[in-house]
């Protein structure tokens, strides 16, 4: 079997059979021509359906997460959107994590809601606490491991065990890990779903997601509810994410590089009060993390020991850090989740602390994002 990068590279993209060009080329085309009716050229009729380049795509990510179909989508909700639509039905009964990622969150609470479908938040770190929540009608468990934005990190096989015993789906939303740092379906996940437009694509330059299963029956009913409802991406959007995905390995390194660096900037700055990073030997989840991830990642969270003033302050006062929402690019992020990622969850069960900042540490000079942040807490006390 080959390794990671050459499948991140090579996998769906052999060169194109008639011109020989090296990069699978962006097919931009709706329809296909078909040598008579029904006969079909390479198994392509409509781009909705499918088109060469997001194939492309398809393969690739299967390969990376070790899975023998990839769907991919319009955007991570759409993917989303799709799987919740095709493994529940009116009556059935989802766990999903207490500290969700807020568009998932909000997906679960006011769109499937309507159709019947009930919901309860978990602590999936808390495998006892899965077990006392799963019911006869519980047809999936959802799991982030890191979460967004507190990292809490969930024990992917023991949550798979507690799923399988419970006759439902474990669903692994591999965002923040990526396929390099964690897989998901070796431990026991039916499906993955990736929002493509963090690190795999890595530039923020394009919105996407991808649901990444070995289950051909699965796989099945994903191809055909997502041609039903026509949550796509366009062939433009497939070929930049195809592009990022060649050097995921390497980004990888450097945001884990990176934010255990800055991880212990915070750990030790008067100005901080708590560091989520499961990097970090006291990070509750640690030991279960290094047993499951290649390394940490380059997401990284913190209080503010001034509290939520102080908070907007260091959002606001530092220069290579750009205050914006997403993750996962290149250039390092930072923002202020109660009042922008996640304020769709505030008031409910998975609001989030108003004294936290959320960083997406970037691939720059590290000297360069520490002396950053440096300024920026310094700047933020006054
Ligand atoms: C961004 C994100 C999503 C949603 O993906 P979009 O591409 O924005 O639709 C889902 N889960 C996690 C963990 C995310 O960070």
């Amino acid at each position: 079997m080959r390794g990671f990068s050459t499948n991140a590279i090579h996998a769906g993209q052999e060169p194109d059979p008639h011109t020989g060009a090296v990069i699978t080329p962006i097919h931009a085309s709706s329809t296909f021509a078909q040598d008579g009716v029904g006969g079909l050229r390479a198994g392509y009729e409509y781009s909705r359906s499918a088109n060469p380049t997001r194939t492309a795509l398809q393969e690739c990510l299967a390969a990376l997460e070790g899975g023998r179909h990839a769907v991919a989508f319009g955007s991570g909700m759409g993917a989303s959107d799709v799987l919740l639509r095709v493994l529940l039905k009116p009556g059935d009964h989802l766990v999903i994590p207490h500290d969700a990622y807020g568009g998932t969150f909000r997906l679960v609470d006011k769109v499937l809601t309507q159709w019947g479908v009930e919901y309860t938040p978990v602590d999936l770190a808390d495998v006892d606490a899965l077990r006392a929540a799963v019911r006869p009608t519980t047809r999936a468990v959802w799991c982030e491991t890191p979460t967004n934005p507190l990292l809490g990190i969930a024990d992917i096989a023991a949550v798979a065990d507690v799923a399988r015993t419970a006759g439902a789906r474990l669903v692994v939303d591999n965002t923040f890990a990526s396929p390099y740092l964690q897989q998901p379906l070796a431990l026991g996940a039916d499906v993955v779903l990736h929002s493509t437009t963090k690190y795999v694509g890595g530039h923020s330059d394009v919105v996407g997601g991808a649901l990444v299963t070995s289950d051909d029956e699965l796989a099945e009913a994903l191809r055909f509810t997502q041609n039903s409802v026509g949550s796509v991406p366009g062939p433009f959007d497939a070929w930049l994410t195809l592009r990022g995905a060649k050097t995921l390995a390497v980004r990888m390194e450097r945001h884990s590089d990176n934010a255990e660096r800055v991880a212990e900037l915070l750990a030790g700055h008067p100005a901080v009060g708590r560091v989520f990073y499961p990097g970090r030997p006291e990070h509750p989840g640690h030991e279960v993390a290094a047993k499951q991830m290649r390394r940490f990642g380059g997401m990284v969270s913190f209080t503010v020991a001034g509290g939520r003033e102080a908070a907007l302050r260091v959002c606001a006062a530092t220069e290579i850090f750009t205050l914006a929402e997403s993750l996962g690019g290149v250039e390092s992020l930072i923002e202020h989740p109660a009042a922008m990622t996640h304020a769709s969850v505030a008031g409910s069960a998975l609001e989030v602390p108003d004294d936290l900042v959320r960083l997406s540490v970037g691939i720059e000079d590290v000297e360069d994002l520490v002396d950053d942040l440096r300024q920026a807490l310094a700047a933020a006390a006054g």
